[in-house]
């Protein structure tokens, strides 16, 4: 049985529309050649470029449109010249994550054989676990609102039961499917500094009373430094690691530089009832306009919402097609004959594009 899927599309500023479009393209001839699925597109107009033409960065209908789509596919937004009166910057992806309560974000981290990345990997080992940052809360929670007087500054760290609950089911759940798909062996690392706060005490207490839901799966604890050493020391042994806001702000640039930098880095920020998937880097708009970005962050942050809606509806024709799409980016990468700039090599978008497009079908 055929069925639709609508995806709310924000275009994004700088070099986003130009890697949105290669992804669309890619998406519609996946789903015209599946029978089990279809894809419909609802443009969501927000962001920098949006603001300079109409003096809205974030009009009313686009959350709305967001709101009731199945899925939200957003690229880099964001413009370092355009900013509010205030000086801020306009980051409509930010109110999405407060408006739809969209707790974890979500980083895969994965380096394949052939795949360049600066560390010397053993003969044989490759990359790939995945860091959950909580996304609402955390030190991120006085966000633009800390105390500042003459002589000192306050920001606050929140943490709570309510949307910490939420985290640490996802994601031992996300650990058992990652298990399930191969991928992984099924264990959960809670990152804290729980030695010296006692919030990250009671972060860790509620992660346990977790942890002891999920028998099947593996358990345990890392203080957050000692991450940082190992995800540069040995980064082959995590699976899932879950961690507060800014730990996992920090880790997650840590892990784009794992792949090689952010070019390769997709993310989603996912919540109850919506889910965003839009790529780690910027808008960066000194390449803008020239048909040299590099759109696989936003091809493989596609390929997460197929597997994401896969998952949610139940629906293992969109899972198949999300996971043939990300080995598809895999085998282009590995391969090294069509990269971008960024990447060492002289491809322009389209052509990078052209080439997943190719190995879909390879
Ligand atoms: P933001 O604060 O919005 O995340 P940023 O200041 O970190 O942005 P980016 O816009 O991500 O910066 O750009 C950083 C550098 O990486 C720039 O030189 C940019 O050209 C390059 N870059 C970012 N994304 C891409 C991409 N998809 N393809 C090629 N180069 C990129």
């Amino acid at each position: 049985m055929n069925k639709n899927y609508e995806v709310a599309v924000f275009q994004g500023d700088g070099i986003g529309p130009e890697i949105m479009a290669p992804t669309l393209d890619i998406l519609r001839r996946l789903s015209e050649e599946n029978p089990g699925y279809s894809l419909t597109f609802k443009d969501a107009p927000a962001g920098a470029a949006h603001y300079a033409a109409t003096g809205e960065s974030f009009p009313a209908e686009s959350l709305e449109t967001a709101r009731a789509a199945d899925a939200i596919l957003l690229s880099a937004m964001g413009l370092p010249d355009v900013r509010y009166e205030d000086g801020t910057e306009i980051s409509p992806q930010i109110d999405l994550r407060k408006q739809l309560g969209l707790f974890a974000g979500v980083r895969p981290v994965k380096v394949s054989n052939g795949q360049t990345t600066p560390l010397a990997l053993p003969n044989g080992k490759e990359i790939d676990f995945v860091l959950i940052r909580e996304s609402t809360e955390g030190l991120f929670f006085t966000q633009g609102a800390g105390e500042v007087t003459q002589d000192e500054a306050r920001e606050t760290l929140l943490i709570t039961r309510d949307v910490s609950e939420k985290l640490f089911r996802f994601a031992f759940d996300l650990a058992r499917n990652r298990r399930a798909s191969g991928r992984g062996t099924g264990r959960v690392t809670c990152v804290d500094k729980a030695n010296v706060f006692r919030a990250f005490a009671f972060f860790r207490s509620l992660f346990n009373a977790e942890a002891a839901r999920h028998p099947d799966l593996k358990a345990d604890h890392a203080y957050v430094d000692a991450t940082a050493l190992w995800m540069v020391q040995k980064p082959w042994e995590f699976d899932v690691l879950v961690t507060e806001n800014m730990f996992g702000d920090i880790l997650s640039d840590l892990g784009a530089g794992l792949m090689g930098g952010l070019g390769l880095a997709p993310s989603a920020d996912i919540g109850l009832d919506h889910a965003v998937f839009q790529p780690c880097h910027g808008s960066a708009p000194d390449i803008a306009g020239q048909g040299i970005a590099n759109p696989f962050a936003m091809i493989l942050s596609a390929a997460m919402m197929l597997e994401w809606l896969g998952i949610t509806h139940d629906h293992a024709a969109l899972s198949n097609d999300g996971q043939r799409l990300r080995e598809a980016v895999e085998k282009v990468t590995a391969n090294g004959s069509n990269l971008t700039r960024d990447l060492g090599g002289t491809a322009g978008t389209a052509d990078a594009a052209n080439s997943v497009m190719k190995a879909l079908r390879a």
